[in-house]
């Protein structure tokens, strides 16, 4: 039974209450199994089966002692999305009874058919068996919802011989890849009480308030996230009148909640405001180990959802659910810190004679440089596509930010003006000199809003991730890309007989072969997207394009040499962004053609007999009906127009189905269907700004975006 309620836990009320956290265990465990469970989490013991079960029985006690009538693995498969299957934990003993159990087999392993999530291959050729397994080092929490509370056990979900299905295990092998490589290059380097590198991450989230009404009148939100048309508001964002604006009350009291909700189950909810777009927003939660941020930020996007349906909104997730205003993205900031509390993108006070943090940053200058293309495609989706290059979020060119101070410290180092800083040209990068830079807080350092990959302060902040997908993919590649990075540094030094040197000369090779990714201007600007063609950065503008960076030769040797992602895991994942395209652009067209046909062209002709009424009863009078006609005119044009390019795309459509292999059919889907549904849709635009409102079936853009 609990013993006396801790202090602590009482000091706060609400944050943590419903996470089995150490306080928790420490009050449920006695301090002999608190001890082993501690030691368990922090992977320095197995679990064996009696603990487990001590445990078990614990979350159990906890649990129902709040509530609790089921329990669930949760985890993360490759949709994106979390995913739960319920089991009660009642067992009937005789008819009309039960006891409340929870075994620690139950605890600690789920075996989910789950057959149905995308395994892109995966699961045909090994059993459909699937299973999912306990992450010991992200809390259990208890959700409450309309079903109820259920216990949520953070898991891994795999295949019956043991590869990844989900986005969470090669989060966590990526985690332990970095911690292992930045360990032995801290040890290199003369830290050896350091044990363990944490990657830490703090992911930003941008999303769209929606009244429920509007949306449930939007077959293309509900079927696609966006709207697949709309004519331009009268007013769209460019009075900037919406970022960081007073929240208005409807929207604060859903931020209120959402934040209480957060509080709940562990998540640190800190920053909220209006984003630049009318009903845009973000939320910010305090950074935590990779892991557990990945976790939180599902539980973010899946509460604001929830929540939203108590206020009568719809929370719209999508990269780009309007056009005309800018969508939404997920800053990933990223960094490293060690067991020994130091973070390692640290630059203090003279970063020109801070070893660890010279060489760390070189590890990410060059991890981004080699693998560009692969940090590119963690960040692709369908609705990604629309965002990335179209000036309001960073192009599809992947460079890094670091700064002119920085970029000045670089320089000096190599003994050569390599890299622009950005400074005005009478400032000779070399005059500034290493020491008077020491003197220069790096902190007040200009921010660069255009950069993909931008250095802040302490820390990488990866512009490009989608607002919809999960933070996994983008930071197992960050991990595993500096992890190979630090490994061939650590190499290096361990062989050194100057380290010192050593690090200098790794530095200097750094900025000559790989400063060619470091580019402080306007990524904008249509000058860079020139430039990085000079500099051979890649430029893939569309997932499909992008998709083929998860099968080259050089990143299935660093993720099989890292034991991140074997071969076939990587091509099962090539297959799934290919289909995932495919589809999403199939439901799009579809949806469109669909409106088209049944509602958009009703209402035209509706407008159409309208007027053809108004010119008959007005020629009858002798009036004047020349306004009338050129209305008729207009529409009769643009009807035609309408069933010429939904005739297109639905023969596209049909075409696009027969189409093998997956590439080869992805690329059809997104240069015959995407473009014919972006076709359509122009023609769609225009009938709304010639159709009465009355007759027009849906709330337009404006309605929708300008709604409280
Ligand atoms: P900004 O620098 O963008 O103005 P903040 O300093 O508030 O904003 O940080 C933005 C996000 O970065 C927050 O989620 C914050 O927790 C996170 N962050 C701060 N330090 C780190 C770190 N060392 N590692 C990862 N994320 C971090
Ligand atoms: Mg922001």
């Amino acid at each position: 039974m609990p013993k006396k309620q801790k202090a602590t836990v009482a000091k706060t009320p609400v944050f943590g209450a419903n996470v089995f956290h150490e306080d928790v265990m420490r009050e449920y465990l006695s301090p002999k199994i608190f001890k082993q469970v501690q030691q368990a989490i922090a992977g320095q013991r197995e679990l064996d089966p009696k603990t487990a079960q001590v445990l078990a029985d614990a979350m159990k006690t906890w649990a129902i002692g709040k509530g609790a009538t089921h329990f669930t693995h949760w985890f993360q498969p490759m949709t994106g999305f979390t995913a739960e299957k319920h089991d009660s934990f009642f067992h009937p003993t005789e008819p009309g009874k039960a006891i409340m159990k929870f075994s620690y087999k139950e605890l600690i392993k789920g075996e989910s058919d789950a057959s149905s999530f995308p395994s892109g291959g995966l699961r045909a050729t090994f059993e459909a068996r699937g299973y999912t397994v306990w992450d010991m080092t992200s809390p259990v929490f208890l959700k409450e919802d309309s079903a109820g509370t259920t216990l949520c056990i953070p898991t891994a979900f795999c295949s019956y011989n043991g590869e990844a299905l989900d986005k969470k295990t090669p989060l966590l092998r990526s985690m332990e890849a970095v911690s292992k490589a930045g360990v032995r290059l801290l040890h290199a380097i003369g830290q050896t009480k350091v044990k363990k590198v944490i990657p830490t991450v703090g992911p930003e989230q941008e999303y769209f308030l929606i009244r429920r009404e509007d949306y449930e009148k939007r077959p293309d939100i509900v079927f696609t996230g966006r709207t697949l048309f709309g004519a331009r508001p009268p007013k769209g964002q460019e009075m900037e009148d919406h970022y960081f604006a007073t929240i208005r009350e409807p929207i604060g009291a859903f931020m209120k909640e959402l934040d209480e909700e957060l509080w709940k189950v562990g998540v640190s909810a800190r920053t909220r405001h209006n984003e630049v777009a009318p009903s845009q927003h973000e939320l910010a939660p305090m950074f935590a180990p990779a892991n557990i941020a990945c976790d939180h930020n599902q539980i973010i996007m899946e509460t604001m959802k929830r929540v939203a349906a108590r206020h009568g909104f719809v929370c719209l997730l999508h990269e780009k659910p309007f056009a005309h205003v800018n969508g939404s993205g997920k800053h990933n900031n990223w960094s490293l810190g060690t067991d020994t509390g130091l973070n390692l993108f640290e630059p203090g006070s003279n970063p020109a004679e801070n070893d660890i943090f010279l060489i760390f940053l070189s590890a990410v200058i060059q991890a981004v440089h080699k693998h560009a293309a692969l940090l590119r495609v963690s960040a692709a989706t369908p609705g990604n596509d629309h965002r990335l290059g179209a000036n309001e979020a960073p192009p599809a060119i992947i460079s890094v930010y670091l700064g002119a101070e920085l970029s000045a410290v670089l320089n000096s180092i190599a003994g050569e003006n390599l890299i622009d800083s950005g400074l005005p040209k009478e400032h000779k990068m070399l005059d500034m000199g290493a020491t008077a830079l020491a003197t220069v807080p790096l902190d007040s350092s200009d921010r660069n809003r255009t950069s993909p990959f931008a250095f802040t302060g302490n820390k990488f902040e990866f512009r490009m991730v989608p607002s919809t997908a999960s933070i996994a993919a983008a930071n197992f590649t960050l991990n595993t890309i500096v992890a190979e990075a630090l490994d061939a540094f650590a190499e290096r030094l361990e062989k050194a007989a100057s380290k010192k040197e050593e690090i200098r000369a790794m530095v200097r090779e750094t900025v000559k072969n790989h400063g060619a990714i470091i580019f402080n201007g306007n990524n904008y600007s249509a000058e860079w997207v020139a430039e990085a063609a000079r500099r051979g950065l890649p430029n893939l503008s569309n997932t499909v394009d992008a998709a083929d960076a998860i099968i080259a030769p050089e990143t299935i040797a660093m993720y099989e040499k890292f034991g991140v992602l074997s071969k076939t895991e990587l091509t099962s994942r090539h297959e799934i962004v290919l289909e995932n395209y495919i589809k999403t652009i199939r439901i799009e067209g579809y949806t469109l053609a669909d409106l088209a046909y049944r509602q958009i062209a009703p209402a035209a002709l509706s407008q159409k007999s309208l007027l053809a009424d108004a010119i008959g009863r007005l020629k009858g009078l002798g009036a004047d009906s020349q306004p009338e006609e050129q209305r008729l005119t207009k529409i009769s044009h643009l009807l035609r127009e309408l069933d010429r390019k939904l005739n297109l795309l639905t023969d596209n459509l049909a075409k696009a189905e027969t189409i093998e292999p997956h590439k080869e059919k992805a690329v059809f889907f997104r240069d015959q269907v995407l473009s014919a549904t972006n076709d359509l849709r122009k023609t769609i635009d225009a009938l709304e700004e010639n159709i009465e409102a009355d007759l027009w079936p849906f709330p337009t853009i404006a309605e929708i975006l300008y709604h409280i």
